[in-house]
Formats: structure tokens, sequence, C-alpha cells
């Protein structure tokens, strides 16, 4: 599917997708793979600042026309052997006026290097300016394996580890959406888009909590408006963004029923809680359980996934309404999302079993997988 290839991103897959059947040999599998990855990250660094160097020398040997000392050391050029001789200089500024003919011809073919990024975020842009079109290659290669492989590990594993993933290398958590504002780049349309606009005319005074919010977006869009927007996700960005694992426990006040009397908890203070593409790790539907517990009596819960995700609509409902939810609307006129939307009724307290049996349903959900190209 179009949507989800990486353009541009040409190296070798990550390996077979065995994550969960064969958790111990697929995670070997994984180490292997991410020393590879930092090996080549290694290389690439290295011929990326070995080439600058070589190539900055260039530069500064044109400007000078060879007149002054190389940068290596000021005795790796004959002395005198070009330096105040007549022959010498015409020499040179014909050889430069080669050279920049050369490089001219050469700068137009390669067109600006840092457009093959189409998406053009500043944060993406960084450190490809200056680049050769090899090394960008190689940049991009790397970056969209990285990407794969972090979004695997997400859709592929529970929460748990989803968190230790971004714990023991923060990085993760930037590798990932550096690459997933490409995608978002080529996508026809947003959910966030759409989410903006139908939020932003709800009443004043509206809380809002987006759960599994990424580059919040949405608080961004909607910061000093009418409503509220609490975001949360498994890295703080140190401003809009709260850290907790939204399939564990959120940091927001609500509690379930206690006994075989149907009702809604008390304490909670959201009004809509919205998941936009986040239902990521393999137990979501103790996302779903969380949003039901911050929800307010007759709360709204907004659910967009990618529509490839969701190959039995009626499924996913099901289980969604079976945690005190009823399905108000879908829309899957989209062709690459499915936008949902519940609302919380009042139940009855869930026991262990009950609550283990719908944990264990998280495979109604597909992973969403990235194609390299
Ligand atoms: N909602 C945003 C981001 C979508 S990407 C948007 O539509 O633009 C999915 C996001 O969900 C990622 O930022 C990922 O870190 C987050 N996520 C996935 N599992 C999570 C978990 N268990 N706890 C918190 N955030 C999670």
């Amino acid at each position: 599917m179009a949507l989800f290839e990486v353009p541009g991103w040409s190296v070798q897959a990550a390996p077979s997708p065995a994550i969960s059947k064969k958790r111990k040999r697929g995670a070997s599998t994984d180490d292997k793979l991410h020393s590879a990855e930092t090996n080549l990250d290694k290389f690439v660094k290295k011929f990326i600042s070995q080439t600058s160097y070589a190539e900055a020398f260039q530069k500064k040997k044109q400007k000078h026309g060879n007149k002054r000392e190389s940068p290596i050391g000021p005795d790796s050029q004959p002395p005198g052997t070009v330096k105040n001789s007549k022959e010498g200089t015409e020499r040179n500024s014909a050889k430069q006026e080669k050279r920049k003919k050369k490089q001219e011809k050469a700068k137009k073919k390669n067109k600006d290097p840092t457009k093959a990024f189409a998406h053009g975020t500043s944060s993406i842009d960084h450190g490809v300016a200056g680049l050769t079109s090899l090394q960008k290659g190689m940049k991009d290669s790397l970056e969209g394996a990285r990407f794969r492989w972090i979004n695997e590990q997400l859709y592929k594993s529970d929460s748990v580890e989803a968190v230790k993933l971004m714990q023991d290398s923060p990085e993760n958590f930037h590798e990932y959406h550096k690459g997933f504002r490409h995608q978002v780049h080529s996508w026809p349309s947003n959910p966030v888009t759409h989410y903006v606009e139908e939020l932003s005319a709800l009443p004043k005074g509206t809380i809002i909590a987006d759960l599994g919010c990424g580059d919040a977006a949405l608080v961004r869009e909607l910061a000093g408006k009418k409503q509220t927007v609490i975001s949360f996700d498994l890295v703080s960005d140190g401003m809009y963004v709260v850290e907790a694992d939204i399939c564990s426990k959120i940091p927001l006040p609500g509690s379930e029923p206690q006994g075989s009397e149907k009702s809604d908890g008390v304490g909670q203070v959201v009004d809509v809680v919205v998941c936009a593409l986040s239902l990521m790790s393999t137990n979501w539907p103790n996302c779903i359980r969380e949003a039901w517990r911050i929800l307010k009596p007759g709360g709204i819960l907004k659910i967009a996934e990618v529509a490839s995700r969701v190959e039995d609509v009626e499924q996913f409902t099901s289980l969604v309404n079976s945690h005190g939810f009823k399905l108000k609307s879908k829309d899957d006129r989209n062709s690459h999302f499915t936008l949902l939307e519940f609302k919380k009724v009042p139940r009855a307290m869930k026991s262990a079993k009950e609550w283990t049996g719908l944990m264990s349903r998280g495979d109604v959900l597909k992973p969403c997988e990235y194609k390299r190209r």
C-alpha cells in the first residue's frame, strides 16, 4: 500500500516480524539488527565527517588558490612548487575555473540536496545540508531502517516493553517521530487535522485528553482556544506532553465501578478522549479501559486507526463496547483511516478473569507495518 511505503528508503527491511511468535529468538535477532544499525550509524557518521572535512579542505584550497598551507599540516605541500610563480598562478586559476564549472554542473545535476526529503520539516532537514547525494542516501536508508524497526517494536510488544525501549534510549522516540512526520507528509489527510476542526467547535471549557499525542499537534493547534487539551505520550517534550504509559495508568482522576450495580465511577474531569493512531501496544485494550475510567459520564472516546489495521470493524467495535462504551458513529470513507466515535455508558464492575479475557484480544487490530521500497 503506497501510504505505508517509505519513499527514498531502500535498505534491507528489518528481519522477519516474528517477535510475538518466538519471543526469545526474535529478541536476539532484534539485538543483532540494532547493533548492525548502530555500527552502520557510526560508519555513516565517520564517513560524513571525513568527507565533509575533505570538502572543507577543498573549498578552502579554492578560496585561497593553493597559496596557503593545507589544513592537514603546514608541510604537506612541497614548499615553493607553485608559490609566487606566474606560471603557477595561471595554471592555478585555469584549474580553479575548471573545478568551478565542474562543481556547478554537479550542483545542477544534484539539485538541492535537502529537497530529497520532500516533507521538509526543520528537524528532519537538520544536518542534511552539505551532504553529497551518496551521503544523504545512506543517511535516509539508515533513518528509514531505524524508523521501521522502532515501529515494529511498538506494534509487536506490550507497553511495558515500549516504555523500556524509550527509556533505554530516548533517541528512539525522536527517530520514530522523524519517520512518522515523514509518513504524515505523504498522506492525503491526517486524523489530527480532522480532530482539530471537530474539537475546536466544542463548547468553552471542554477538557480533552490526547492519549499517544506524538508531537502534540492537537494541543499546539488548540492552545489558547476555548478547550483544554492534556497530552500524554511515552516521552515528554518538557512543555505540552505528560509522560505516561497510556496502556497502564493515566495520571488523571477517575474510578471504576465497585459492585454489580451499573455506574460511571466517580471523580472524572475529562469530556473527550482522543486516541489518534496510538493503540499501538499489544495491550491496547487497557488504554480503552483507562479511557473509560478518566471520562466523565457520557464522555466521548474518539479513535482514529489506520484502515488496514481494522480488518473486522464489527469485532473491534464490539471489543471497545465491552469496556463500557456505545458506538455512536463510524466513518470509513477515508481510504487510509477509520474514524470511530464512542460514548461512555455505565457498566458494572468486571472480575479479574473478565479483564484478562478482554486484554487478550489485542490482535483484533493488526500491526501497521511500513514497507521499504
Ligand atoms: N496521535 C499523534 C501521534 C500518532 S503516533 C498523531 O496522530 O499525530 C502514535 C503515538 O502513540 C506515538 O507517539 C507513540 O509514542 C504513542 N504511544 C504508543 N503506545 C503508547 C503507550 N503505551 N503509552 C503512551 N504513548 C504511546
